[in-house]
């Protein structure tokens, strides 16, 4: 795989849109990285915390680490010092615990909410409703060391286009009507975190913020070398 190359073909897709680019680097060794971070690319994705600090610890630090995984409540404590933005918060203890967290660290941590808007049944992600009913609790505004940024999706995985643009279509609308409201200060939609490397060029279509690309970068994760 030539990362650099990848990289380069990827951003190109995205320029002119308002996506940046989250090189998904989960089991992936530190020289694929590295060679990516020489290629330019800063933001990189990771769905276990503690893997996600490992390599925090021996890369540069200016790297954004971005969690995109299912995260435990237990686990927050290991990425809460420098974590850029987690995508995957799937519950109000989650965010209570990150609040925590963060406040130990005195920073603030934004988040995404992750919105299960695929068919395939999923433990994780909230619908429309559940989303909407938790950035109405009156706790959020207490949470003072977190911020709710956006939401996170993933769309079916299929090859229909037309079913993976229509979920990703649905989980810009529930973006879109949450952005119209008032909910408590610490809540902002910004962010609309959809597509990865089968469908990133269908979410850039309903309006992507942040594209997370693991195996177009990287090759298919733990296969023998190609
Ligand atoms: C692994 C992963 C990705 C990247 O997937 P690719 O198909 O390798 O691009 C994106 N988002 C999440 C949540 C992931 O777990």
């Amino acid at each position: 795989m030539d990362i650099k190359f990848n990289i380069s073909s990827i951003l190109s897709e995205l320029s002119g849109t308002n996506a940046k680019l989250i090189a998904v680097s989960k089991t992936q060794p530190i020289e694929k990285i590295q060679e990516a971070y020489f290629a330019g690319q800063r933001l990189f994705g990771e769905n276990k915390a503690q893997e996600m600090a490992a390599k925090f610890e021996q890369l540069p630090k200016d790297i954004e680490w971005h969690m995109i995984g299912h995260l435990q409540t237990n686990k927050v404590k290991y990425i809460a010092p420098f974590v850029a933005l987690i995508h995957s918060v799937d519950s109000l203890k989650l965010l209570q615990e990150i609040n925590k967290q963060a406040t130990r660290c005195n920073r603030i941590i934004p988040c995404l909410l992750q919105v299960h808007i695929a068919k395939e049944e999923t433990k994780f992600g909230f619908d429309e409703t559940e989303v909407i009913s938790l950035i109405s609790n009156n706790e959020i505004e207490s949470l003072t060391h977190i911020r709710i940024t956006g939401l996170m999706g993933m769309a079916t995985f299929t090859d229909n286009k037309d079913l993976i643009r229509g979920e990703f279509h649905t989980l810009r609308k529930i973006f879109d009507k949450i952005k119209a409201m008032r909910f408590s200060s610490n809540v902002e939609m910004k962010e609309l975190s959809i597509g990865m490397s089968s469908d990133y060029k269908t979410a850039l279509l309903e309006g992507s913020t942040l594209v997370r690309v693991g195996t177009a970068i990287f090759g298919e994760r733990n296969s023998v070398k190609n």
